[in-house]
């Protein structure tokens, strides 16, 4: 398993401003610092991590780091306790003068930063395809449920009110899912210029899920409302797919840049 640490306390969305520190030793790199809100901590055996090499250069003096498990000065914090995605651990990581081979380094002294935006045009869509799939699990859920619960001696589902909604619910999703797909082809292709639709399908599909997730709850009744159901466990997964990955915001921000740049 692998784990990837660019996030810190102080430096989410800036992620830029990080503090770890790496500094050349003899043909060793020499570690300091944290990371923060790292899925896989303490399940991965590596560990990508970025660390500033030349604090003067500000993004560009960012590098890219193959931390190993068992790295001496090396610690996995404890697993925060999270409103949803608790399938995935997530920790910091610190870094006590930790010191690894030279080799060790990823790429050129300085380039993890732009390296990492690069990394982001590919993996953002699997963020947009984590999104589709909580909601189309919620889509499924809710069909089923408003066709076998039964008020005013109908199927709920007989009710042009409860229809519009899965109408709406289902064409979201399929609209999320054309956009996750074209992001995909698009960066397997290799195409250049991926930033807009990468950005526009995560943010897409996880403000879909997030809507389709509560609607969800909302067809489930007081049912939904339960542990005993499981759309209440969806809306809270939907949530993180809005935040992680950089945040909708910081999508919003990368769509307008591409356009008016
Ligand atoms: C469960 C989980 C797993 C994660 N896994 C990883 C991982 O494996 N590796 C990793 O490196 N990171 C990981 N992260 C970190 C994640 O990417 C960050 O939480 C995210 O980028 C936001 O940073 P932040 O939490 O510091 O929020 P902040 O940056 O403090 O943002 C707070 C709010 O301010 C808004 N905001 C900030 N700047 C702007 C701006 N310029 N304009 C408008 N709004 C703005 C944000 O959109 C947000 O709403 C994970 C986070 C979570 C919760």
């Amino acid at each position: 398993m692998a784990a990837y640490g660019l996030s810190e306390r102080e430096a989410g969305s800036d992620a830029a401003a990080m503090r770890t520190r790496a500094t050349a030793d003899g043909d060793d790199w020499i570690l300091n610092g944290a990371k923060c809100w790292i899925s896989n901590g303490g399940k991965a055996t590596w560990y990508t991590v970025m660390a500033v090499t030349d604090p003067d250069k500000g993004a560009n003096g960012i590098s890219a780091f193959a931390v190993h498990a068992d790295d001496e000065g090396f610690t996995v914090g404890a697993k925060e306790r999270k409103m949803g995605l608790r399938g995935s651990p997530t920790t910091e990581l610190y870094f006590e003068n930790c010191r690894i081979p030279g080799d060790r380094i990823i790429g050129e002294p300085g380039t993890g930063f732009k390296n990492a935006l690069t990394t982001l045009e590919h993996t953002r869509p699997t963020i947009g395809a984590q999104a589709v799939g909580i909601a189309q699990g919620a889509l499924d859920a809710a069909i089923a449920y408003t066709k076998e619960r039964k008020q005013f001696k109908k199927s709920i589902s007989d009710f042009q009110g409860v229809q519009f909604m899965l109408a709406d619910m289902a064409m979201k999703i399929e609209a999320a899912r054309l956009m996750v797909y074209t992001a995909a082809a698009r960066a397997e292709r290799g195409e250049p210029a991926l930033g807009f639709l990468a950005s526009a399908s995560k943010c897409f599909a996880s403000d879909v899920a997030m809507e389709v997730t509560t609607d969800a709850v909302q067809l489930f009744g007081g049912y939904g409302y339960t542990v005993d159901f499981p759309v209440e466990r969806y809306m809270r997964d939907a949530k993180i797919t809005q935040i992680y990955e950089g945040t909708n915001q910081i999508q919003r921000m990368v769509m307008a840049r591409s356009l008016l740049t």
